[in-house]
C-alpha cells in the first residue's frame, strides 16, 4: 500500500496544526506511524484515503456512525434541507422533533438542551449540578473521559492515556482542588467518600470506554444511585458513547438505572456535531433562560445536525433488531479472535459489551479498571495496530481505546477482518517467540 499523500498532506499539517490534527489520538503517534491516514470519503463500513486505499473501519467516527458511513437514510433527510440553510441563530423545527425523540426513548430525560459537542454537554452537566446541590466537590473515575472541560480533566482517560499522562497543563489548583477521583468500580471508597464530603455530582461513563472498554458491573452502578440518592448527590451518565449504542435507551435503559442527568453526543448527530444533557425536569427548569445556569451556543441545535441525528435515531427505534445483530457480530468477532490468541500463544484480555469491543494485550483474567489496562503491552498493540493498516483495516490507534461496529460492517468484512487479525497475531507470537 502508497501512503504518499497522506505523508505529504501530515508534513504539511505539521506546520499549520498543532501535531498536524485537530484530536490528538489521529496523529497515530502512540502507534508509530509515520503518519495518520488522510480520509477523503466513507461508504458503509469503509473508508477510502487521500492515496484511494480503501479500510473497512472500526473507528466508524468513534461512535457516531452505528448506520455506517452515509446511510441513504441519513444522507435522504440531510439533503432535503440542506440547501435551505445551515444555520439561523433562531429556534428551527429539527431541534424540536430530536428533543421529541430523545425524551422519548431516554428514560431519565423529561427535558434536554442540545449543545455543539459532548465536551459542552458534560461541562454544563457539572455546572448544573453544582448550581442545584450548592456544592462545589465532584466525582469523577480513574480513567473515565468526558471531554476537555477544565473540571473533567483530571486523571482522564482517551488521548491523554494514549499520550502517557492524565492531567492536562493549564488547570488552575482550584479547579484540581474540587475534582476528586476514584477508581472505577471501587464502590466502598465512593460510599466513604460521599457520606463524609459534601459532593455536587458523581459522573461516570456507565460502560467506561476511554480506557479501553471495562464491562461494567451492574452492581457497582446500582450502588452508586443507592448512595447518589442516599447523600443527595447527582448521579450523571456521560452516555456520549453508550446512548443508542448499547441499547437504544442507552446504558441506563440497559440496567435499568435512571440517573439524574445524562449526556448524550456521537450518534445524536448522525455524524453531525452535536451533543445534549438532559434529565429530571425540576433540574433541568435551572437552565437560562428558565433559570441561571448559563448555557448557550451559536450552533446549539444546528438544523443539520439535527436532522441527521433524527434520522438516525428513527432508523434505530424502527429497527430494533438492530442491538441484538451487533452484539452477535462483536461476540462473532470476539470468539474467534480468542481462539486466534490461543493459536499464536499471544496473552490477551478481551473486553466487549454489544457493538463494542477492546482487545487488552495482557497476562490478565480480567481488565476492570485503569490500573488493569495500563498493565497492557502497548508494543504488541502497535504490531496489531500496523498490520492492520497494513492490509486494509482500520481499528483504533490507541490500546486504550475501543473498537466501533456498525450495521455495515457484514459477515464478508467480519470474515476478511479475522484474516488480516490472523496476521497480526501471527507476528505478535513470532516476536514473543524469539
Ligand atoms: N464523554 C465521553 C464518554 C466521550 O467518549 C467523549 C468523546 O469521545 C466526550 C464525552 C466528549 O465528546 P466530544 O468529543 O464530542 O466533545
Amino acid at each position: 500500500m502508497v501512503f504518499k499523500n497522506s505523508i505529504d498532506l501530515y508534513k504539511k499539517a505539521l506546520n499549520l496544526i498543532p501535531g498536524g490534527v485537530n484530536s490528538p489520538v489521529r496523529a497515530f503517534k502512540s502507534v508509530n506511524r509515520e503518519a495518520p491516514i488522510f480520509v477523503k470519503k466513507g461508504q458503509g463500513a469503509k473508508i477510502y484515503d487521500e492515496d484511494n486505499n480503501e479500510y473497512i473501519d472500526y473507528i466508524c467516527s468513534w461512535g457516531p456512525l452505528i448506520l455506517g458511513h452515509n446511510h441513504p437514510k441519513v444522507i435522504e433527510e440531510v439533503k432535503k434541507i440542506i440547501e435551505n440553510g445551515s444555520s439561523y441563530g433562531l429556534p428551527t423545527k429539527y431541534e424540536v422533533d430530536l428533543a421529541e425523540l430523545i425524551v422519548e426513548i431516554v428514560p431519565s430525560i423529561e427535558k434536554v438542551r442540545l449543545t455543539t459537542s459532548g465536551t459542552e454537554a458534560t461541562m454544563s452537566a457539572v455546572r448544573l449540578a453544582r448550581a442545584y446541590t450548592g456544592r462545589n466537590k465532584i466525582l469523577k473515575f480513574e480513567g473515565c473521559y468526558h471531554g476537555h472541560s477544565d473540571a473533567l480533566l483530571v486523571k482522564s482517560g482517551s488521548g491523554l492515556l494514549t499520550d502517557g499522562y492524565q492531567d492536562s497543563n493549564g488547570i488552575t489548583d482550584g479547579v484540581l482542588k474540587d475534582t476528586l477521583t476514584l477508581g472505577f468500580g471501587d464502590l466502598e471508597k465512593v460510599e466513604n467518600l460521599l457520606r463524609n464530603e459534601e459532593i455536587a455530582c458523581v459522573i461516570v461513563e456507565p460502560i467506561p470506554a476511554n480506557m479501553g472498554l471495562i464491562e461494567t458491573n451492574k452492581e457497582f452502578l446500582q450502588g452508586l444511585r443507592r448512595i447518589t440518592e442516599e447523600t443527595k448527590t447527582i448521579l450523571i451518565f456521560d452516555e456520549v458513547i453508550s446512548g443508542f449504542r448499547l441499547a437504544l435507551g442507552g446504558a441506563q435503559e440497559f440496567f435499568g438505572i435512571t440517573p439524574d442527568l445524562t449526556t448524550l453526543g456521537k450518534i445524536i448527530g448522525g455524524g453531525y456535531p452535536v451533543g445534549a444533557f438532559g434529565g429530571k425536569r425540576e433540574i433541568m427548569d435551572l437552565v437560562a433562560p428558565v433559570g441561571r445556569v448559563y448555557h448557550a451556543g451559536t450552533l446549539s441545535g444546528n438544523p443539520i445536525a439535527s436532522k441527521a441525528g433524527f434520522a438516525t435515531i428513527s432508523y434505530l427505534k424502527e429497527n430494533p433488531n438492530i442491538y441484538k445483530e451487533l452484539a452477535e457480530n462483536t461476540n462473532y468477532l470476539v470468539d474467534n479472535v480468542e481462539k486466534l490468541a490461543e493459536k499464536y500463544g499471544v496473552d490477551v484480555c478481551i473486553n466487549s459489551m454489544g457493538s463494542l469491543f477492546t482487545i487488552f494485550f495482557v497476562d490478565l483474567e480480567k481488565v476492570e479498571n485503569l490500573e488493569d489496562s495500563l498493565k497492557a503491552n502497548t508494543e504488541n498493540f502497535s504490531i496489531y495496530f500496523n498490520t492492520m493498516l497494513d492490509n486494509g483495516i482500520v481499528v483504533p490507534p490507541s490500546q486504550f481505546e475501543a473498537h466501533f461496529l456498525s450495521i455495515a460492517h457484514t459477515k464478508k468484512e467480519l470474515d476478511k477482518t479475522l484474516e488480516v487479525m490472523e496476521m497480526a497475531f501471527k507476528k505478535i507470537g513470532e516476536k514473543n517467540a524469539k
